[in-house]
This record gives C-alpha cells, structure tokens and sequence, in this order.
C-alpha cells in the first residue's frame, strides 16, 4: 500500500508524547495545511506545441514567520505529498529555532526529458503564477529535487520582474552572483554530518572528522578500519554527503546510487571520479572497479552510517528488517515510513530523524535571507561554525529529551517543535 506523507507526518504529530496535549483545537489547526495553491502552467516547447503542467505551492504553518521551503519538479509528484513536506518544514525551522514557518512547492513534470529553455520558460510560468503570495516576508522558496542554482536564478530574476523590485531575499539557493551565500551548495549534506559526528560519539563509533575542519583541505588520516557509510541519492545532497563522508568524516563510503541503481566498493568509492562517470554517461551504475548493485542492496549493507539522501518512503515494513546500519541518517525528507520506525528500533538502530539531520539546508537558506535583507556577504569558514553549533546544538537537544523521557528520537524531535509552534500560535490567539 502506498504510504501518504501528510497523513504520515500527521501520525508524527499525534505520537508526541509530552509536552503539549494535540487538543481539539489545535488538531483542527493542524490537520490541513493553511494555504493552498494549485496552478496550471502552458509552456511552449521547443517544437512550437504547448504544453500544460499542473503545479502546486502549499504554505502549512506560519505561525512563527514566514513560510519556507524548496520546490521540486518530478514526474510523480503530488499534493500530498508536498502537503508532507511543507508540514516537515514547518516542525524543521521550529526545531531548529528559525523564525520561519513551512512551505513547499512542486511541478509535476519529468525534467530529464525537457531542454534548458523548456525548464527556463516553466520556471518563470511557476514564479508568475504564484505572484504575490511569495516574497522575503510571506514565503521563500530553495530548491530541492531536481531543481537547483540555475532554477532559482530563474525564479528570482522573473520575481524581480513581476514585482519591479530587487529583493534577492524572497529566494534562496541562488547563484553567489545574485545574493547566494558560500557554503549554501552543501550546506544540507554538511549539517547531517555535524550530527552523525555527535551520534558516531553516542554509539562509539571511532570517527576522526576534526572538531575544528571546517574547509575539504583539512583531511583527517585515514585507517583501514575506517567508519563505512552507504548512500542512497547522489544528487545535491547524496554527492557533497558522499564527497564530504569521505574528505572530513574519513569514512569509507562504499556504496551510493541514484535513480537507475548503485555500485558498491568495500575498500570505499572515489567520490569525484564517480561523479565524473555520472555526468559522462548519466548513472553511477557501470563505474569501473566497483559491483553494481540495486537501491535495495544498498539499503540492506553492513555499514556502521547509512543516508538515504533520494526520495520518502525508501524504507518500508517490507525492507526494515533487512537494514543493519548502526546509525539510519535521514539526508532525505521522510525516507522511513511509519511502520518501519518500530522495527529499526527494535533493532537498535540508531535514527537521527530527517527535521534534525537535514536541517542545514533551511539553516543556511535562512542565513542567505539575512545576508540579502542586511545587503551582506559572510565568509564560508564563519557560516559553517554557525551552521555546526546549530546542528550540534540541536542534536544533543533532541537525544537528552529523547532520553529523558525514553522517547524515539523522531518523537523527541517533533515534541520540541510543536511546543515552538504551539506557543507561537497561542501568542497569535489562533489556540
Ligand atoms: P536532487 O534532485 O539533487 O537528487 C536526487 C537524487 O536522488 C538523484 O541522484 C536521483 O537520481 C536520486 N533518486 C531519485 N529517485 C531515486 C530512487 N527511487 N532511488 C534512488 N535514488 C533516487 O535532490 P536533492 O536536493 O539532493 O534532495 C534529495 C533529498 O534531500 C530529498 O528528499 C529532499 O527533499 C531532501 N532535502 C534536500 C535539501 C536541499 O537543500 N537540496 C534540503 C533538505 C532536504
């Protein structure tokens, strides 16, 4: 059965355990997102034809700011499942303590089979149809899946139009050129390691990333018995967790994958020239010297971290059982389903839950809105020691309640955000 996102994040909702009860009252608030936005966008193609993609932009809660979040454009996509996303935003930015609230965005379509000009003229169709229900201080889109720096550098350059304005502050994720900031690109992959190191402490296992390396020049030495990690998506977020897994952490990554599949090496995967192998021929699948293997054989590896850094839902009832990382890191939004969770911990994995471990992609995207709104740049080295206290800082946050109150960790995460959320919404007189 196909598991829902929303209603998933919602069961997330409802299991918080401590902290404040989920009324009446605040479960109508909570149970539909706040604002809704469903578009049809005609584009004309490369052929002269027309053609019409459906799109959404789903504002759940912005009780503590303005609403934030990235936009996807796949061909699966739907608005539950954005739905989901804009809602893990909203709990993300609380728990993280950014003065924001949740939002995200989508566009049905399949950009592996649309030209540069096809995905320009769709982009600035989506910007404008929207209008002004984004900017700096309603909703701020970033991109995610399939999408990226060129896509937002569209974006804001048709936001800039439509609204006669420059205000580099109503996107993030763009081009350095037009008010990006250093250290945005791997900013998502970097914060999940900043926890992995802490959680590497917490299970004892012996990771040498350096407290103090902040640049990919700094490598620590590496042993045979180097940490393992298997990564499933080698996009944004999968490549730069494999490139610095691999540069920082000193881990051995032995196996990543992308959509048509993965290759596994146990003496570890030269990142870079995987990557060169991808763009020569579209997949990591068939790099020299390594095995190829499925998105589930990945899943199922004996490596001390595993990221699924792809889509939701990669691990289910079905295949839970059959993974034996020591530690589950969520790069990727939503990757364990519901049922899934039970048997992970009952096995003792331990799961560091995607609002916490991938919190610093909005971390950064939130320091790139303050830097535009202050017409400032910020150095790389300063903006990766804010982005690790805040990671690190909000990791030990959610163990010790999760401790405290013999939790899981997810619990522990969403307890600690709905409680920013609530106390915000009572603030308004909205509960
Ligand atoms: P991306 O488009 O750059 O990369 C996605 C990768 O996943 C690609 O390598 C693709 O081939 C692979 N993939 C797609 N379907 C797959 C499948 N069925 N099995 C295995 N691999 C598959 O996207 P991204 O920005 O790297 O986002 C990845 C995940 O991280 C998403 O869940 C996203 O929501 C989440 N995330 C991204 C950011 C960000 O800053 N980009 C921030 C927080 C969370």
């Amino acid at each position: 059965m196909e598991t829902n996102l929303f209603e998933s994040v919602k069961e997330n909702i409802c299991t918080c355990a401590t902290g404040p009860k989920v009324t009446p009252n605040l479960e109508a608030v909570l149970k539909m997102p706040m604002k809704e936005i469903h578009v049809s966008l005609p584009v004309r193609m490369d052929d002269g034809s027309i053609r019409t993609f459906q799109g959404f932009r789903i504002q759940y809660n912005n009780a503590r700011g303005p609403a934030k979040g990235g936009i996807r454009f796949h061909p699966e996509e739907t608005a539950d499942t954005i739905r989901g996303l804009a809602a893990i935003m909203t709990f993300k930015c609380a728990l993280h303590e950014l003065p924001l609230g949740g939002a995200k965005g989508g566009v049905v379509c399949n950009p592996k089979s649309m030209s540069n000009g096809e995905l320009e003229r769709l982009s600035r169709a989506y910007i404008q149809a929207l209008g002004c229900s984004i900017g700096p201080d309603r909703d701020i889109p970033a991109p995610d899946v399939y999408t990226d720096e060129q896509t937002m550098g569209w974006m804001i350059d048709e936001y800039c139009r439509g609204t006669g304005s420059v205000h580099f502050g109503a996107i993030t994720g763009k081009p350095l050129s037009l008010g990006g900031s250093e250290g945005r690109h791997d900013s998502t992959a970097r914060g999940g390691w900043y926890c992995i190191r802490e959680a590497a402490k917490e299970t004892g296992i012996g990771m040498e990333m350096r407290e103090t390396s902040y640049s990919a020049e700094s490598k620590p030495e590496r042993g045979e018995k180097a940490p393992s990690a298997a990564i499933q998506g080698f996009g944004n977020v999968g490549y730069n967790a494999a490139l610095i897994g691999k540069e920082i952490a000193g881990c051995r990554i032995i196996a990543v994958s992308d959509s048509s599949g993965g290759v596994y090496s146990e003496e570890g995967l030269e990142i870079a020239e995987v990557m060169r192998h991808k763009k020569e021929t579209g997949s990591v699948i068939n790099f020299p010297g390594t095995e190829n293997i499925d998105n589930s054989q990945l899943l199922e590896l004996d490596v001390d971290v595993l990221i699924p850094a792809a889509l939701e839902n990669a691990i289910t009832e079905e295949n839970a059982d059959a993974v034996s990382a020591k530690i589950l890191a969520e790069f990727a939004n939503g990757p364990t389903a519901p049922g899934a969770e039970m048997i992970l911990d009952e096995k003792g994995i331990h799961i560091i839950p995607d609002i916490l471990c991938n919190g610093g992609g909005v971390i950064v995207s939130y320091f790139e809105m303050v830097q535009n709104l202050n017409m400032d740049h910020w150095s790389e080295d300063y903006i990766y020691r804010r982005l690790d206290e805040k990671m690190t800082r909000a990791y030990h946050k959610v163990l010790e309640f999760s401790k405290k109150n013999s939790i899981s960790m997810r619990t522990a995460a969403y307890t600690i955000a709905l409680e920013k959320i609530v106390e915000a919404m009572t603030a308004r007189g909205w509960v």
